[in-house]
């Protein structure tokens, strides 16, 4: 199995080379050079093992230059006994015979970037072994919230590796921010950025493709790595919880093998709806794709109209890790669905970079509405909600998961489409109390973050994770902000370069 550009398809890189640069030179992303598919019979065996063997199974076919031990040693320290809440890693809980809520927040950060970023630095050491000698990772991470403590908890002491974590300074909730401001470890900086997500994620991806800053990185035996969705050793492990829920709907009886299901993703960087569609491809029986946004809903408007246009306004809502207005991974999709036309799919890119918007060809958005529909809702419509399935269900969303099941109860009703469905529940609540107690109850009594922590439990009976409980009363050990301009200089002082 090769990799190559998005905006190159005469490159060729091994998956180790694509995971331990991140990024394409040329500033496309790495892509497999083709799908592996699976049969029924292949998901049938699949069933019968648990989550390790599963992730073994689908990541072998895509990292066909690791060996089996290799694999054995990623897949066993990433999820191994222990490190999930779960030990499914990532269960199905079932709220009826058509309706599963995937919960990919059993980790040890509470949101469902565990499931890459605990095993992303055990891939990205066995690539850098295999491409890299006598170099050390320089890992950058621009963060809507998540992806910062999970990537700091995933490679907090690992050796020969530097980690760096850029996230807005009011773009991210108190939880997230405290979860990453006393993150311990050795090889481990947090900055905060005046801007948004996009500028933190422009900023990283700027100094990623800077050629002087690449000859300095060399002089110093140093090189970039990047733990954002941009690179492929985060999306890959994200495909096989795909699989996995299916083999568990199949089990638990909401479908027989081979039946179709759809799936809802509260969608952001469209990294975890890409591995979805990575699933389907393979040959996971999936009707469709349910793309849920926030009010930052210019990924509604692309699915349903074909034109991207990110000159809107930017809205710090309810559910600040998909306060997105730059979908980094649409890109792959877009590559794939041109039929590989690296062309084409640099012209938007360019375009985007330009005048903030592009609008693709009528066979490729054709394609896009046989797979996915797209739907978003307001912060309002998500607390009604949250209030809805925990007063009926009993069962308490966090605000990402909240929006993708409010688009999915609009699609259902305008749609009629009785296919039994997954949502993927990518937050513990915990991580947004304010919000998620706001929703269910009327008069907050609680001011600061632990207060609501507790009338949240005390009103749910919803078990508080330990580590998010353990934070109250820590004192942060980053406090630095800077201008986004200045991330370069950031990163130069952490390494004394
Ligand atoms: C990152 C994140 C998302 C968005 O996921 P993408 O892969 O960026 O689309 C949604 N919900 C939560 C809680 C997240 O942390």
């Amino acid at each position: 199995m090769y990799y190559t550009s998005t905006r190159d398809s005469s490159v060729r890189v091994s998956s180790a080379q694509a995971i331990a640069k991140g990024i394409s030179p040329d500033g496309g992303l790495f892509v497999p050079v083709e799908i592996p598919k699976i049969s029924l019979d292949d998901i049938s065996r699949i069933s019968g093992l648990d989550y390790i063997g599963r992730a073994k199974e689908i990541l072998k076919l895509y990292l066909t230059d690791f060996t089996e031990e290799e694999l054995d040693r990623c897949v066993c320290g990433a999820y191994r006994a222990g490190k999930f809440s779960s030990d499914k890693v990532a269960p199905l809980h079932k709220i009826n015979d058509r309706l599963s809520i995937l919960e990919l927040w059993r980790g040890p950060t509470c949101a469902f970037k565990d499931m890459a970023l605990q095993i992303l630095p055990y891939l990205l050491t066995v690539s850098a072994g295999k491409t890299l000698k006598d170099t050390k990772i320089v890992i950058l991470v621009a963060t809507s919230g998540d992806t910062g403590k999970a990537a700091l908890e995933g490679f907090k002491d690992v050796e020969n590796t530097e980690i760096l974590v850029f996230y807005p300074v009011d773009g991210v909730s108190p939880m997230q921010k405290l979860q990453m401001t006393t993150q311990q470890g050795g090889n481990v900086s947090v900055c905060a950025i005046k801007g948004n997500f996009d500028d933190a994620q422009s900023g990283v991806k700027s100094i990623f493709t800077n050629k002087q800053i690449e000859e300095k990185f060399k002089e110093n035996n140093l090189a970039f790595s990047s733990a954002n969705s941009i690179n492929w050793g985060r999306l890959v492990p994200q495909i096989v919880y795909y699989v996995s829920a299916y083999c568990d709907m199949v089990e638990q009886g909401s479908v027989k093998l081979g039946e179709k299901i759809n799936v809802v993703v509260p969608t952001g960087n469209f990294g975890n709806i890409l591995a979805a569609y990575y699933a389907k491809e393979m040959g996971v029986p999936i009707k469709k794709l349910i793309c849920a946004s926030n009010a930052n809903n210019v990924l509604t408007d692309f699915l349903k109209t074909g034109t991207y246009d990110r000159n809107r306004k930017f809205y710090c809502t309810s559910s600040p890790s998909m306060d997105i207005l730059i979908s980094s991974n649409l890109e792959r999709l877009i590559y794939i669905l041109s039929g590989c036309d690296d062309e084409k799919t640099k012209s938007y890119m360019l375009s985007l970079t330009g005048s903030g918007k592009y609008t693709v060809d009528h066979e490729i958005h054709e394609k896009i509405c046989e797979s996915f529909e797209a739907g978003f809702c307001t912060d309002g419509e998500t607390k009604q909600t949250i209030k809805q399935i925990f007063e009926n269900e009993n069962y308490l969303l966090d605000t990402h998961t909240a929006v993708a099941a409010d688009v999915y109860n609009t699609y259902l009703k305008e749609s009629g489409d009785l296919t039994p469905t997954v949502i993927a529940s990518t937050a513990n609540p915990y991580k947004f109390s304010a919000s998620v107690l706001s929703a269910i109850e009327e008069n907050v009594k609680s001011e600061d973050e632990f207060s609501m922590v507790e009338e949240l439990f005390e009103k749910t009976k919803e078990p508080v994770p330990k580590q998010l409980a353990e934070l109250k009363g820590k004192t942060p050990r980053f406090t630095a902000v800077t201008d986004k301009e200045n991330m370069a200089q950031v990163v130069f002082d952490m390494l004394g370069i």
